[in-house]
């Protein structure tokens, strides 16, 4: 049988809920199922809004939910000098500039651009910089101390990769699917101040720890058309893909920490039993 290598990998931004649980009970189950393994990851780059009481929250709900997971379990923000690395790599590729815009200034130019790509799943995708910015002003910018994002240019990504560009592919389901990142726009990978995007991180992770499969949420399934061409860019291979429906409110809404669902912490205080595959609000 060849390897399956998953992971289960939140963010500490908040408690649990079952969506997670089912997102984590999925992964845990298809690696049992394969005679794998599903590894944890602690996705915490955003120090602003990661706390270690919710690490430590993750933990305690998943031993609650039956699961056991390999150890250490990779930490995120033990390892910003990588990310900054894979970041070198793809500037050094000539496919990352220097966006010094503001939130408006963006808008303004995907108002302007002559094709509207439609709606991203982060908002409208920014297309580019209608011309760029002369090598003198970046320098200007930079002496000043200005914020910047660093935003992949898929212009450059087309005529770095050249025909291979449109020919990028992953398997979702056993299905073939063209990688489409232009859904994306020209993303941003980090900033001046936090050295790392999840995209980057994430592609960065799955690669590092052998992740043959990824198992998550259907929300992300737009990410991945731009992870598959990160893994093309930083040439590292391309796990295949189960992207599974998200555990919905009666009334049809998405669960998520604002919609007030129940926290596993909360469910495990109360004394009720865990949640699993099938008892877990039907995971669909
Ligand atoms: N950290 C992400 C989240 O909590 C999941 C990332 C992934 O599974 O790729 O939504």
């Amino acid at each position: 049988m060849s390897a399956f290598i998953t992971r289960f990998a939140p963010s500490p931004t908040g408690l649990l809920h079952p969506g997670h649980a089912c997102s984590a009970l999925r992964a845990f189950q298809a690696a049992r199922d394969a005679g794998g393994q599903c590894l944890l990851r602690i996705e915490d780059i955003d120090r602003m809004r990661c706390r270690p009481q919710y690490e430590q929250a993750i933990y305690e709900d998943l031993a609650w939910l039956g699961l056991q997971w390999p150890t250490p379990v990779r930490r995120q923000s033990d390892h910003f000098g990588q990310y900054q690395a894979a970041l070198e790599r793809l500037i050094a590729r000539g496919v990352m500039y220097r966006c010094f815009k503001t939130r408006r200034e963006v808008m303004e130019d995907i108002a302007r651009a002559p094709h509207r790509a439609g709606e991203g799943p982060d908002g409208p995708p920014y297309p580019g910089p209608l011309t760029a910015m002369s090598a003198e002003e970046e320098q200007t910018r930079l002496a000043a101390g200005q914020p910047f994002a660093w935003r992949l240019s898929l212009a450059r990504c087309r005529d770095l990769l050249g025909g291979q560009f449109d020919g990028l592919t992953f398997v979702e389901d056993g299905v073939e699917i063209r990688a489409r990142p232009e859904q994306l726009g020209d993303a941003i990978l980090a900033r001046k101040d936090v050295g790392t995007s999840y995209h980057l991180a994430c592609v960065h992770d799955d690669a590092l720890q052998g992740i043959t499969h990824v198992i998550r949420g259907r929300d992300l399934f737009a990410s991945t058309h731009l992870h598959r061409l990160l893994q093309a860019l930083l040439e590292v291979s391309t796990p295949v893909y189960h992207h599974h429906p998200l555990l919905t409110t009666p009334g049809g809404q998405r669960l998520a920490k604002r919609s007030g669902a129940p926290t596993l912490a909360a469910m495990r205080q109360a004394g009720l039993p865990p949640p699993t595959l099938a008892t877990a609000g039907g995971c669909p």
